[in-house]
């Protein structure tokens, strides 16, 4: 499982980053910086989805390979 971001639609809410800090950050600007570009471990994979399901602007997906 990994998580794809697009900046572009990222407002910079930090919901993600508030609802699974493990999984996501946020620059100097509040856009979101994934902590994982591959593979997520498998004991954050349920953190990472909720991050994805609190993004209000939908700028997170799951990629499951
Ligand atoms: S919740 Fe969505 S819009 Fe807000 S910082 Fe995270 S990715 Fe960006």
């Amino acid at each position: 499982m990994r998580i794809q971001a697009d900046q572009s639609k990222c407002q910079g809410h930090g919901l993600c980053r508030m609802s699974a800090p493990d999984v996501y950050d946020s620059d100097d600007e509040g856009q979101v910086v994934l902590r994982f570009t591959g593979d997520i471990p498998a004991e954050l994979e349920d953190a990472a989805a909720l991050g994805v399901e609190s993004c209000p602007e939908v700028a997170l997906s799951i990629i499951d390979d």
